[in-house]
Formats: C-alpha cells, sequence, structure tokens
C-alpha cells in the first residue's frame, strides 16, 4: 500500500523513453525491452562482432546484444549508466542481454566472467566500472561468477611524448596488466564490455587474458556500432 502511493508520487522512469514505468519493472519499460530484443544480433554464426575480431583475438564465441543506433534507446540507457551514474541500468541491461542471448547456449560452456577494468582514475571520477554492473546483471540470469581480481588497466606513462595525440590515446587507453589470475586457469571466460566500435580495448584486454595458462575466450558486449 505504502508502496503504491510512493509508486504514485514518485512514479518509476524508464531511462530509455523517459515515459512512467508501470507494474513491477524497473528501469526500462516493456515496450523499449520489445525494441531492444527486436534490435538483438540473432545471427551467432559470423556475425559482425566475430567479423570484427577474425585474426586479432582467439576467440570461442563472440556476440553483442544489440546494434547501437544513434539517438537510440541503448545509447540512451548507455548514457544514463556512464554518465548519469545510473547503475542500476547496467545491471538490467546484463540482465536483457543474457536472457535474449542466453536462448542459443551461448553461456552453456563458459565459467567465469570478466568485465573489462577501467582506468583508477575514470573509476574514480564515475564512481564504478559500467561493466561491472553489465557483468552483475548476466550473473544474476545465468549464475556464472564474476571475476574482478585478475585483471587491471592502467596509464602507461612510458615513452609518449614523441607520440601522436591518436597514438598516445590508443596507447593510454590500452594498458592492461595481468594480477592475481589463480581463479582463471585453465577456464572459458567470457569477457564483457559496454560497447563496441573499433574492438581495440577488448583486443588488447583479451590478448592479455590470453596470457593466462590454459584459457579459453569468448566476447559479448550490450551493444554494437557496425
Ligand atoms: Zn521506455
Amino acid at each position: 500500500m505504502l508502496k503504491a502511493l510512493f509508486n504514485l508520487i514518485y512514479p518509476k522512469i524508464c531511462y530509455a523513453c523517459g515515459e512512467a514505468i508501470s507494474g513491477g519493472m524497473s528501469n526500462v519499460c516493456i515496450s523499449c525491452r520489445a525494441e531492444l530484443a527486436f534490435l538483438s544480433i540473432r545471427e551467432f554464426e559470423n556475425n559482425p562482432i566475430q567479423q570484427l575480431f577474425w585474426g586479432r583475438v582467439n576467440f570461442e564465441k563472440a556476440t553483442a546484444f544489440t546494434k547501437f543506433e544513434k539517438n537510440g534507446k541503448v545509447q540512451k540507457l548507455l548514457y544514463a549508466l556512464k554518465y548519469k551514474g545510473i547503475k542500476e541500468v547496467g545491471i538490467t541491461l546484463g540482465e536483457l542481454a543474457a536472457l535474449e542471448i542466453g536462448t542459443s547456449n551461448f553461456f552453456n560452456d563458459i565459467d567465469v566472467i570478466v568485465p573489462v577494468p577501467i582506468h583508477a582514475k575514470k573509476k574514480k571520477k564515475r564512481g564504478y566500472n559500467q561493466s561491472h554492473y553489465i557483468a552483475e546483471g548476466i550473473q544474476n540470469i545465468t549464475e556464472i561468477p564474476v571475476n574482478l581480481k585478475s585483471i587491471k588497466k592502467e596509464l602507461n606513462t612510458a615513452s609518449q611524448t614523441r607520440k601522436g595525440r591518436f597514438e598516445r590515446f590508443e596507447n593510454v587507453s590500452n594498458t592492461f596488466t595481468l594480477l592475481n589470475t589463480s581463479q582463471l586457469k585453465g577456464k572459458h571466460i567470457l569477457l564483457i564490455d559496454d560497447v563496441v566500435t573499433t574492438g581495440s580495448t577488448l583486443e588488447a584486454c583479451a590478448n592479455v587474458l590470453q596470457k593466462i595458462e590454459g584459457v579459453k575466450l569468448s566476447l559479448l558486449t550490450i551493444s554494437a556500432t557496425y
């Protein structure tokens, strides 16, 4: 009763369309959920994400939940997650992705989920790593554990002065270091990121993870531009 009254005064808002949400849903309304499912990448064989990483990463499986559309629903949701501090949106996106992709047995032989880390400075500014919450949402549906302790991203400050601006940016943004990898040895890792464009971040992160003995690797992002 109190909750119903609270919802009447402060209705829950869909972060994709701005409309009030009715029923027991949170963060994304039912029609936006349907739209996301419609945009989902259903072709798992030879999909655009696999094509992007062929010859760059030795992966088992790779896909994205939905195609990225400029000013589309996914862009709005990722904006809320990354720049408005609404981490619950990440959990919802992870859950929706897992429900959609899970129908293809994609998760069947995955042992552990690893979100692509962000640099400590960025994490401090944002307060969290957005991909961590996406991973949590996937865990809610699949019950596959999330590992946050095995890899970190850091600033590579060495020999940047002689490089061009773009090169310097790429260099800074894609330096990953392994930490304690004992829990990942021999595992099939699912590497998670929010969005893939050029694939350079995922490629760098994946290639570092592949230095761990006996690992297999798969890739999943919420959205992809192609
Ligand atoms: Zn909506």
